[in-house]
């Protein structure tokens, strides 16, 4: 891949609006990038494989748990800093964002928030560090958008829980060191356990053939009367809201990640259009490509605009389900769409690993189908403008 010469779009002078410590977090995020992802990335992904080497340095900017506070090792920052990381990781890679949006919202989040304090010591400091990876387990082979339906389960066998059934999809699962399971009790209620590799019967079988987020492992969640210590289950929320309220902070980070992978399509298209001659003129002189250039910032100005806004409201603790899944829609939506075009920019070039944009625009179809499809994020809205949910 060619050098990374990529520079930040900021088309309503958003940059003002950012605090000193929103600008250290993301400019530190943005040289780490550089430095120790951009040079080998198209590799790893090509290979599709999962660049373990970056693990430490992901944990030593603070990519692990940003929002976490710091007596359990996390960075302790406020949600806008969050976004602004996951900006600029996506930038990288939407497969290593999605490592860290599994370890800090979907793992070291509900750890934090129902979890009680003895495991909160035991796991937080170590998924901070790095030194334990993390998975997630909610979506099962038949049971996506709608996970309520999950037959994962587990008896109360006395002194311990005895949990059957199997996830698929799981982001870092060949290699994750515990797993965030949520599974029926013998009532039907979703509860979340604590699985820990090395607990006899618990398998991750790795997930081959993916044309997208190469770079990041996938694979299952296999339990076959796995026993699980009692201490393992989070006593501090149960139900579907439980999982569902740690999506809502990984659609977060998803919405500000998507656009970092925009902001990259789009710098690396324009900076094409200047370089590219063709009837003697750079390609960025005709209307058509111009036309493409400027709805593209369009669209990059008006999703960083959402997510700012975003970004107060959860601060405040305010930002609803909804607000999130509006902004996961339509800026994995407007990423994808700007993917697409950027690679039709640069011609036969566009298809190549010499420039990110192919395998930003593949990654993207996972993100625009994980955590909540397009169209149920679509239902969510009708949901809450309507008061009626469509789901059925
Ligand atoms: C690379 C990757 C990584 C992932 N990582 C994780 C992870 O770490 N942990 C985890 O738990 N899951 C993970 N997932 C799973 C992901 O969240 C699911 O794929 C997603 O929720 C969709 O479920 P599904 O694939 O079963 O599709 P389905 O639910 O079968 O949906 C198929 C199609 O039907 C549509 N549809 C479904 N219901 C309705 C409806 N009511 N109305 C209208 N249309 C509907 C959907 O929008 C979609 O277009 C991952 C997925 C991928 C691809």
């Amino acid at each position: 891949m060619r050098p990374d010469l990529f520079e930040h779009p900021d088309y309503y002078l958003l940059d003002e609006l950012l605090t000193d410590e929103h600008k250290l977090v993301r400019d530190a995020t943005r040289d780490w990038v550089k430095r120790d992802v951009s040079p080998i990335i198209e590799e790893y992904a090509q290979n599709a494989e999962f660049p373990q080497q970056i693990v430490k340095g992901l944990a030593e900017i603070g990519a692990f748990g940003p929002y976490i506070p710091s007596e359990y090792g996390g960075a302790g920052l406020d949600q806008i800093s969050y976004g602004l990381m996951m900006q600029e990781i996506e930038r990288g890679d939407s497969g290593v964002r999605s490592t860290c949006s599994v370890q800090s919202s979907l793992v070291m989040y509900p750890i934090y928030a129902y979890g009680n304090e003895e495991q909160r010591m035991k796991y937080l400091p170590k998924l901070a560090s790095g030194e334990w990876l993390g998975s997630f387990g909610l979506t099962e082979p038949n049971f996506g958008s709608n996970p309520g339906g999950m037959v994962t389960n587990f008896k109360d066998m006395g002194d311990h829980y005895l949990l059957n059934g199997a996830k698929m999809w799981i982001s870092n699962a060949p290699f994750c060191h515990v797993a965030v399971v949520w599974a029926k009790n013998e009532e039907g209620r979703i509860h979340g356990l604590i699985v820990e590799r090395g607990m006899e019967g618990f398998t991750t079988p790795e997930t081959h053939n993916k044309w997208s987020l190469r770079a990041s492992a996938t694979g299952e969640l296999v339990f076959d009367n796995v026993k699980v210590p009692k201490e393992n289950l989070l006593p501090n929320k149960s139900g579907l809201g439980a999982p569902l309220g740690c999506l809502d902070s990984a659609r977060f980070g998803i919405a500000w990640g998507a656009i970092g992978a925009a902001m990259d399509c789009y710098d690396t298209a324009l900076r094409y259009s200047k370089e590219r001659i063709q009837f003697d003129k750079p390609i960025g002189a005709f209307q058509l490509q111009q036309k493409k250039l400027a709805e593209m910032i369009t669209e990059i100005t008006k999703a960083q605009l959402l997510t700012f806004r975003l970004g107060q409201l959860k601060n405040e603790g305010r930002a609803t389900t909804a607000q999130i899944s509006m902004a996961k829609r339509n800026n994995v939506d407007m990423a994808l769409t700007i993917a697409r075009d950027a690679r039709q920019m640069l011609g036969g070039m566009g298809i190549t690993g010499d420039y990110p944009i192919m395998r930003h625009m593949m990654n993207l179809e996972s993100v625009v189908t994980y955590e909540g499809t397009h169209d149920i994020h679509l239902l969510i809205t009708g949901m809450d403008v309507t008061g009626i949910p469509a789901f059925k």
